[in-house]
């Protein structure tokens, strides 16, 4: 058995993982990245949950998708006839795994480019010694790694395992009626009925998905409220959008028993009277949340701390309860989102250096990549009247705005919250045409501790969508120009 050392080791090459290694390589370390994933050729696929089973190839998918819509409900006004518009699924598939494999690839070059040692393989602890820490790397599923297992030693150890999809009780995902969110995105024909269990953001993109190729798409949800984390007043304007579209969801549900036909699944429930239901469906799709992926990790050989759900305990600055034992992203508390993995990774990497890496948790966006898209940082308003925060509020509609009729898309609106007393932005939300794009300013803005004044005052393009929330920040003090 053949042993290397460096000075810092990173279990999993996710967003949180890979980013974290290249920093860390760029802060002059000798760097490891271990990762297991491996594509359908038995290949190392580094780039996590977020490269091969979720951010990306959903955002592939929802773009072929939309194309699709756009071309079968929208060309026509614009004067652009086509004969009957089809679908290709395998191309659409293919192309999907191609966006996949770019990423995949993106992120083995930048390990090369900045000298971190890459390993295919599953990564876990064997035992702690003076001053380090011994990781062994066997090989992945495909024997990736080499028949011969080796063992890495470091001082620093990041833990950056990620997350899986969560299975309902009992309901083991087999990928073909029951699909995580793995299945939701590689199936090979449009199913005709879909349901969908979660209406969450991983819920509401991959119905989306399906209901714009043609699958009558029906989501359940266990909660009273939909999006419940989003500002009621954009919650109910993005209901109000998809209910329009079709895409039936239902709330305040209670799953029962979900049995396999010889073609589908039934899924019986009560709705929100109290009612049982039964749903058939071809397909199923379950995204009722994702658990920490700390199984694999030997994680009791050195007696790092985990909580009940398996999450990795970790201090505010991601350190465990180990000396030179750090953990990021999903596999720690907090929002599991891609970005907030990154900025974690970043600055652990940094802190070992002995610089003052920072995540600000007040300033992460969240988006929902629906159409309309959803996009918020800070508070809600429901948020801050629970806090009695005196606040002042300006919305501004996309049907007011030029871009967005130009686009023929002005559903939604922009809203910002602000101080009521010294105008500081307390919270922007957004549920309209390239609202993740949009939010990027409203993050700038708070970053900065900006007040809605300044933003009312800085000269934006014309016609632009960010116009919208420039308007918005007018609108907080009662003096939008075009509304
Ligand atoms: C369908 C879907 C869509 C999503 N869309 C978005 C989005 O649009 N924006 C967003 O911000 N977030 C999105 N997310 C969430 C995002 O994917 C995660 O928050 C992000 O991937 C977390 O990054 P991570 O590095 O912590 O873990 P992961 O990306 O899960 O990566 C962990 C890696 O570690 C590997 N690993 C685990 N254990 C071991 C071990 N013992 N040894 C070696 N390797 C190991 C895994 O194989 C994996 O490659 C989406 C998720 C899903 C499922």
């Amino acid at each position: 058995m053949t042993q290397q050392t460096f000075d810092v080791i990173v279990i999993g090459a996710g967003p949180g993982g890979y980013v974290a290694a290249i920093r860390a390589a760029q802060l002059g370390f000798k760097v490891a990245c271990i990762d297991e994933w491996s594509n359908a050729d038995g290949g190392p696929a580094p780039g996590g949950t977020c490269t091969n089973v979720g951010c990306i190839p959903s955002k592939a998918l929802l773009q072929s998708s939309e194309h699709f819509e756009h071309a079968r409900l929208h060309f026509a006004e614009h004067g652009i006839s086509t004969g009957a518009v089809k679908i290709d699924v395998g191309q659409m598939l293919g192309r999907k795994n191609t966006v996949v494999k770019q990423n995949n690839d993106g992120i083995l070059y930048l390990f090369k480019k900045n000298k971190v040692a890459f390993f295919h393989g599953r990564g876990s602890f064997v035992r702690a010694f003076e001053g380090g820490y011994e990781i062994a790397v066997a090989a992945g599923a495909a024997g990736a790694a080499g028949a011969e297992p080796q063992t890495l030693a470091a001082k620093q150890v990041i833990v950056a395992t990620g997350s899986s999809a969560r299975a309902l009780p009992g309901v083991p995902f087999d990928e073909v009626n029951v699909l995580s969110n793995d299945g939701g995105l590689r199936l090979g024909a449009v199913p005709k009925r879909l349901a969908v269990i979660g209406s969450g953001v991983i819920g509401l993109e991959l119905g989306s998905v399906w209901r714009r190729l043609g699958a009558d798409v029906t989501v359940l949800e266990g909660l009273p409220v939909f999006l419940g984390a989003v500002d009621e007043q954009i919650a109910r304007e993005a209901k109000k959008a998809f209910d329009k579209q079709g895409l039936k969801i239902e709330l305040g549900v209670q799953v029962g028993e979900i049995k396999a036909l010889k073609k589908g699944v039934s899924i019986a429930y009560t709705n929100a009277k109290g009612e049982p239901q039964t749903l058939e469906a071809d397909k199923l799709i379950v995204s009722i949340g994702r658990v920490p992926n700390t199984n694999g990790l030997n994680a009791q050989a050195v007696g790092l701390q985990l909580d009940e759900r398996g999450a990795i305990v970790v201090d505010a600055d991601c350190r465990s309860n180990l000396p030179g034992v750090w953990a990021v992203g999903d596999v720690v508390r907090g929002p599991m989102l891609a970005h907030k993995a990154e900025e974690e990774g970043v600055a652990v990497a940094e802190r070992i250096a002995g610089q003052h890496g920072h995540v600000n948790f007040d300033t992460i966006p969240w988006v929902i990549y629906t159409s309309p898209e959803i996009a918020w940082v800070g508070r809600t308003e429901q948020q801050l009247k629970a806090d009695g925060v005196a606040y002042r509020v300006g919305t501004f509609p996309f049907l007011a705005n030029g871009r967005a009729r130009a686009l023929g898309d002005t559903t939604g609106m922009v809203k910002m919250l602000a101080d009521a007393a010294t105008d500081q932005i307390l919270g922007v939300h957004i549920v309209g045409p390239m609202a993740s794009e949009l939010i990027a300013e409203a993050v700038l803005a708070m970053e900065f501790k900006a007040s809605a004044e300044d933003i009312a005052r800085i000269c934006h393009a014309h016609p632009s969508l960010s116009e919208a929330t420039k308007e918005a920040a007018l609108a907080v003090d009662k003096r939008a120009l075009n509304f």
